[in-house]
């Protein structure tokens, strides 16, 4: 593509904002030409402002960029959201009203009923709340967002498996730290240890978000289901790993559900969109798989991986999940929205 389109990073610096740059470094849409943090940030060269933390080396185009304030109207139209929930809080609906089109990773606009919480594979058809979202909000450009690191997980596992009729959940997570962001969670905390909690609500996150990305109109006519999820953090770098039992109404047998997720896909896969996972569910036969360290980067960290597929005695059907939590779960998330949304005009 001859002319890529300008996009910037909003909280350029933090964890998230990281895999923004990564993934955006050798985009063939996209071009980063805009970086913006905060007040500790700004004027800075990226190099001196952003604790750099992947194993992929910073890229050389962003070392001198300068990172500058978060300023709505200053950057270009489409600007990719990593802010700090707080200043998520007051700055996305700032730029959506002054005409960028916000794709956000931040927990604010998520449950907001004219705001799409997008998983292209699984919800597409949410992006036609886009229209009203402008119209009743008064927005000159948008806001849509991607689900939090684990819920996106989940989402992705039971959505061949509506077919069936989803009744009941019961999930139990094993987060990883780089989900706390940096520095994130202290690591006497952490090394040798798990937490049996995640602050800002994670539990009730992962319990709504689901059933509106699994449900009709928009996500407005939830998902009739009922979710219970507990959540812990564990000494894992990247890749969150999640247990789940689920009460399927039509009782198939183990062989139909691992078929349905095997042949699981949507419009990223069908517009080969640029990173599309293939396949966007990873079915596992080992015993002992999927494992984080193992099983996180496949698809280049957009893949779920899916193992252990068996009967349950107080449900009826369990398995484990798996993905990996700032790509799948944050800045690979937004960047396949905004594919979407390009393939589909919307940007
Ligand atoms: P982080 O490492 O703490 O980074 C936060 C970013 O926000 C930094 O760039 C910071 O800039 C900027 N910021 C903070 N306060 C600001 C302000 N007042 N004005 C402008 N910029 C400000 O956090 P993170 O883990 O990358 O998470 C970013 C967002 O993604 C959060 O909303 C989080 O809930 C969400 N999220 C995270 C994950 C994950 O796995 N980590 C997954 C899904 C969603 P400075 O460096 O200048 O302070």
């Amino acid at each position: 593509m001859a002319n890529k389109i300008d996009v910037g990073v909003l909280g350029a610096t933090g964890m998230v904002g990281q895999q923004f740059i990564a993934r955006l470094a050798n985009h063939p849409w996209f071009n980063v030409c805009w970086l913006a943090a905060s007040e500790r940030s700004e004027g800075k060269p990226y190099a001196d402002a952003a604790p750099w933390r992947l194993a992929t080396p910073m890229p050389d185009a962003v070392r001198s960029k300068t990172v500058e304030a978060c300023e709505p109207g200053r950057g270009p139209a489409v600007v990719f959201s990593a802010l700090d929930a707080k200043a998520a809080d007051v700055l996305e609906a700032e730029f959506a009203a002054a005409g960028h089109v916000v794709l956000s990773n931040a927990r604010t606009f998520r449950m907001d009923p004219l705001v799409p919480l997008l998983i292209p594979e699984v919800n597409a058809d949410h992006l036609a709340l886009l229209s009203e979202q402008k119209s009743t909000k008064g927005w000159k450009g948008a806001i849509v967002t991607n689900p939090n690191c684990a819920t996106v997980v989940l989402a992705m596992a039971l959505a061949p498996l509506r077919q069936f009729g989803i009744n009941k959940v019961c999930v139990t997570t094993m987060q990883a730290v780089s989900g706390a962001g940096y520095p994130g969670v202290a690591s006497l905390d952490i090394l040798g240890n798990i937490i049996p909690f995640i602050g800002g609500g994670e539990e009730e996150k992962i319990e709504t978000e689901t059933l509106k990305i699994l449900g009709a109109d928009g996500g407005r006519s939830r998902l009739n289901a009922v979710i219970s999820a507990q959540v812990n953090r564990v000494p894992v770098i990247d890749g969150h790993t999640m247990t789940v039992s689920v009460e399927l109404e039509s009782k198939p047998d183990i062989g139909a559900v691992a078929d349905a997720m095997r042949a699981f896909r949507g419009k990223p896969q069908e517009l080969r969109l640029p990173t599309a996972p293939n396949p966007a569910l990873n079915v596992m036969t080992e015993a002992n798989r999927p494992q984080p360290r193992l099983d996180a980067d496949l698809g280049g960290g957009m893949t779920v991986s899916i193992g252990r597929i068996r009967s349950c005695p107080v449900l009826t059907h369990k398995f484990v999940a798996l993905g990996h939590n700032t790509i799948r779960g944050a800045a690979g998330a937004s960047v396949l929205n905004a594919e979407l949304m390009k393939a589909e005009g919307l940007l």
